[in-house]
């Protein structure tokens, strides 16, 4: 038993009277408890303990101090002849009684005892029975279970023991046996003396009964203890813990290098939150990227749930919920600690003539904002035009800019080359002081964009078209591969020395273009594979000078007149060919090719 005293603050906590409590709880439990005789019935009041608390719930931390309330009358001393281990077969014996006394008192009688010897023989009965038992010769010992892991010496629970002993039964010399698992220690001729001389009327001993007990600290001092147990009682804290120790094993058996630190610095934007922004997003944050944002201009409709692993049926009730804001609030339920945003935007596109200019100034803006914002940008959308923009705001502010596309059976992971190269960023070079020198060919090769294979510019894709062909029609699988494989990319990229200006691995190149891999193993630019033969490719290819997206005339312009210029692609679906050339070049490819048929790469 105990008496428990919580603060509510920490200055209660401080300022309660710790003396006076510790002497209150021992004379109105314990001493109480002799004086009426009753701790003959219930002797576990002789260790009645007191303990202090202050709870910090918000921070899980704990102030704790307990005392075990330790009486002496006047000058009281306690010394015995000496101290024994038992022998075995005493032991033994003792065990046996134990057991039977054990099932025949009620629980409040265990753990003190009358122990009467006999011959070599042993029985063990209620303190409550001395009076009746002890009449002048018999050998007894007064016994407990005592707790103690010293060897030689009893706990400081024989103390009240004794004391309560002494006041009851009027006698100062005792046998003590402390019971211990292994082997119990035998006190012989425990003498009790003190100052006082009568202590016939115990009532009245009261003000001569002295309490000490509190404990000592781990400095050894005596003052309350403190413990935090926020990694304990806080599950978030909790799954934060388990998930970066999932990802340290990774880093001491397998992956030496693995920055945790970087990954968990990089800063995500996800176009798109339909079934690749899902699986990209699951995959990141396993791998302990957390700072994610979605951008999606949908809402959940009610197919997407078992598709998109991040929906369920009811985000689709009543309209669907924003998509977006849903994806983020699932990440949260998975993961709590994630540092996840969403924003519901329209992209602009080129070939989607503009009705509000204000509306779409804004949307630009939003756009570019966000882009400016992250370390990665994700295209993650399911139309060619959607990823237009992106890409150039995202090419023209040197971001990461990984791309993913869909067809039935086979998908599409590519990583956009980045203008510059590492000087660039050690000169501090800030890309927002971008000027149009920094947009033309090095003599390096920068690697292609989505838009380099195109021979035409993206127009709106969706116009004139049937369901079947405005919805991407893939198989499941393709999916997951796709997503995971874009941010299998990112980790790779990550661990090289050349991060965003990694060269790619060149499959067709003798020496690989002097590709150097990174610590995951090599670093490709695309990607692509198929589920129909269950194949994966790596490809190379070089940006084309008269890209519609990052060629350097695009990006001059770009750079030059901003959303001017972005107003005049997104309303003359034949500008960029004409500003790239690819007009010129079609018509006379056109003339060359008359008899040959081509059609563009579905996606
Ligand atoms: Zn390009």
């Amino acid at each position: 038993n105990g008496t428990l005293y919580n603060a509510n603050t920490i200055e209660e906590f401080n300022n309660y009277d710790k003396k006076s409590i510790l002497r209150n709880v021992g004379l109105e439990t314990i001493y109480n408890k002799i004086v009426n005789q009753e701790w003959l019935k219930n002797p576990n009041e002789l260790t009645h303990f007191l303990l202090l608390t202050f709870a910090d719930l918000k921070q899980h931390a704990f102030h704790y101090w307990f005392a075990f309330p330790s009486l002496s009358l006047s000058d009281m001393e306690i010394k015995y002849e000496k101290s024994e281990l038992l022998n075995e077969e005493i032991q033994l014996k003792l065990q046996n009684e134990l057991l039977t006394f054990k099932s025949n008192h009620s629980k409040e009688e265990h753990g003190f005892y009358l122990i009467i010897e006999n011959e070599n023989s042993y029985q063990i009965k209620s303190l409550s029975e001395f009076e009746n038992v002890i009449n002048g010769n018999e050998k007894y010992y007064l016994g407990f279970s005592d707790p103690s892991a010293l060897n030689e010496y009893p706990s400081m629970i024989l103390r009240n023991y004794l004391l309560a002993s002494y006041l009851t039964f009027k006698k100062d010399l005792f046998n003590v046996i402390a019971f211990r698992q292994d082997q119990s220690l035998l006190l012989k001729n425990v003498k009790i003396t003190t100052s006082i001389e009568n202590i016939e009327n115990i009532q009245e001993l009261k003000d001569k009964i002295s309490v000490i007990g509190w404990e000592k600290n781990t400095k050894n001092k005596l003052g309350p203890r403190f413990t935090n147990m926020g990694s304990t009682m806080d599950p978030i804290k909790l799954a934060e813990s388990s998930v970066t120790l999932n990802l340290q094993l990774m880093k001491w058996r397998m992956f030496p290098t693995l920055n945790l630190d970087k990954l968990g610095k990089t800063k995500c934007l996800l176009i798109g939150s339909g079934t690749l922004g899902c699986h990209v997003a699951r995959n990141l944050m396993a791998w302990g990227i957390f700072n994610i944002t979605f951008v999606d201009r949908t809402r959940v409709s009610f197919s997407n749930p078992v598709r998109q692993p991040l929906y369920e049926y009811e985000d689709c009730l009543n309209g669907g919920k924003d998509k977006a804001s849903c994806a983020a609030e699932h990440l949260r339920r998975i993961y709590p600690n994630v540092n996840v945003q969403s924003h519901s935007l329209d992209i602009p596109m080129p070939g989607h003539f503009i009705t509000d200019r204000q509306k779409t100034l804004e949307s630009y803006k939003k756009l570019h904002d966000l882009i400016e914002e992250h370390d990665v940008i994700y295209l993650l959308t399911d139309t060619r035009e959607s990823r237009w923009l992106p890409s150039l705001i995202g090419i023209r502010k040197k971001k990461i800019i990984i791309n993913a596309a869909l067809g039935f059976e086979s998908y599409l992971v590519m990583r956009y080359g980045v203008y510059g190269d590492n000087s660039n960023d050690n000169n501090n070079n800030d890309s927002t002081n971008e000027n149009n020198d920094e947009f033309k060919e090095m003599t390096s090769k920068r690697l292609g964009c989505y838009f380099c294979n195109d021979v035409v510019a993206p127009v709106n894709s969706t116009k004139d078209r049937t369901l079947d062909q405005q919805c991407t029609v893939t198989r499941p699988g393709v999916s997951a591969i796709a997503g995971s494989l874009a941010v299998e990319l990112l980790v790779s990229l990550t661990h090289h020395p050349e991060y965003k200006y990694a060269s790619a691995y060149n499959p067709t190149s003798q020496n690989n273009d002097g590709h150097v891999e990174s610590d995951l193993g090599v670093v490709p630019h695309q990607i692509r594979g198929s589920i129909s033969n269950y194949q994966t490719n790596l490809l190379y290819g070089s940006s084309y000078n008269q890209c519609t997206c990052c060629s350097p005339i695009v990006l001059q312009n770009y750079a030059k007149d901003d959303f001017n210029f972005l107003e005049r692609c997104f309303n003359d679906s034949k500008y960029l060919e004409e500003l790239t050339g690819l007009k010129q070049l079609h018509e006379q490819t056109l003339k060359l090719l008359q008899d040959f048929d081509y059609s563009s790469e579905e996606e």
